[in-house]
């Protein structure tokens, strides 16, 4: 990223000799990028990060659809990033209509609901590939081709969005596998810099661009591009489907190292999410009684930084949208603790949260609550 944000200044969408450095580096970051997801150069369009390609991917095709008349329904699950929902409760202020789709007990969304709920006047499926609070995968590839053959049935096309910002590093992401025809990223969730995002957007699909302005990435994204941040992404996705299988084992055994082992040294504690069909670096564990954001403070005082699953604004307590689909209790939600592993995470760091755990455990419990 260095010479772009230093000597390489240039503008990619001017005349001179140092906007050509500045264009042909975009060109290489699109073209790397591309062939890592399996697709065409200029189907991916380079924005601000996983929120903004998400709008943009929502949004874009649900308005080129309504202007072309095509119809005004969307389908998606009820676990999805507040991205996702909230862009489709945004949408229903147009007249849109959205399905929001149940989950089971572990998060997962069924194929078949998915193709059932498809309707004549469905305009656009998103689905997430991995939740962010409790690491479920779900079944990306058999939804959108079940959705794909009942669209058929009916004379249709309806593109598939995949919601796929969880994946990178630690799960393979290739779009004509998954078979949707748009897919999100967000480059620092796979250690690329913050606020660059990636959208993947076949040239089939109906598409309005969110941002109105100049002509850069062909149309679709208006604005100069931030090319220092663009050419750190594909550096960063190189490394990180290079490095994917050996980070999903590493992350995989430490992830089961905590999953076994607090269970053992402290009680009431349950697993939230799919006990298998999960990402390798999530454990979500509620610890009954407590509320997940006092041992996310008690774990910051140790120097272990962990999430907690609920969000917390002016003072009132707000539940995961995702523990409550799942149709976990409110206690289960309020005493909900992510705990996110990496590829650089070591053994010894998790010794550390093993042996911490269960005293900051104990001293809570011997607090009153008021959940
Ligand atoms: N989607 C998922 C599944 C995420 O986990 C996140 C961020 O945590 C986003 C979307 C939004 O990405 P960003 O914060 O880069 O806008």
């Amino acid at each position: 990223m260095e010479p772009f944000l230093g000597a390489g200044y240039g503008n990619p969408s001017a005349m001179y000799e140092l906007s050509r450095q500045a264009s042909d580096a975009l060109d290489e970051a699109r073209r790397t990028v591309a062939e890592l997801l399996g697709c065409r150069p200029n189907d991916i369009i380079f924005n601000s990060g996983g929120t903004e390609s998400i709008n943009a991917a929502i949004k874009g095709v649900a308005f080129a659809q309504q202007l072309a008349g095509g119809g005004h329904h969307i389908i998606t699950s009820s676990v999805e990033h507040h991205a996702v929902l909230h862009s489709c409760e945004y949408l229903e202020k147009f007249g849109f209509e959205i399905t929001y789709l149940d989950v089971d007990g572990h998060g997962l969304v069924d194929p078949e609901a998915v193709a059932a709920a498809v309707r004549t006047d469905t305009v656009l499926v998103s689905l997430m590939l991995a939740n962010n609070e409790v690491g479920t995968v779900e079944p990306v590839a058999a939804s959108s081709e079940a959705v794909r053959a009942r669209a058929r049935a009916l004379g249709k096309v309806i593109p598939f969005h995949c919601d796929a910002v969880q994946a990178p590093g630690y799960l393979p992401v290739n779009v004509g596998a998954l078979g949707v025809d748009l897919l999100s990223l967000s480059a620092h969730k796979f250690g690329g810099p913050k606020g660059v995002g990636v959208l993947y957007l076949d040239r089939s699909a109906p598409y309005l661009p969110l941002m109105s302005g100049g002509g850069q990435e062909r149309q679709r994204r208006a604005g100069t591009e931030n090319v220092a941040g663009i050419v750190g992404t594909a550096a960063a996705l190189s490394l990180a489907f290079a490095h994917q299988e050996k980070a999903a084992a590493h992350t995989a055994r430490l992830r089961d190292r905590i999953i076994e082992d607090v269970p053992r040294s402290v009680e009431h504690v349950v697993l939230n999410g799919h006990p298998t069909q999960r990402l390798p670096n999530n454990v979500n564990l509620s610890f009954l009684g407590l509320e997940g954001d006092a041992l996310v403070e008690a774990l910051d005082e140790q120097g272990i930084a962990v999430g907690s699953g609920s969000a917390c604004g002016s003072g009132s307590w707000e539940p995961s949208h995702v523990l409550l689909a799942m149709g976990l209790s409110l206690e289960r939600a309020a005493g909900a603790l992510r705990i996110t592993v990496a590829d650089e995470t070591t053994d010894a760091e998790i010794d550390r949260l093993l042996s911490v755990l269960p005293g900051i455990v104990a001293n809570l419990r011997q607090q009153p609550v008021a959940v």
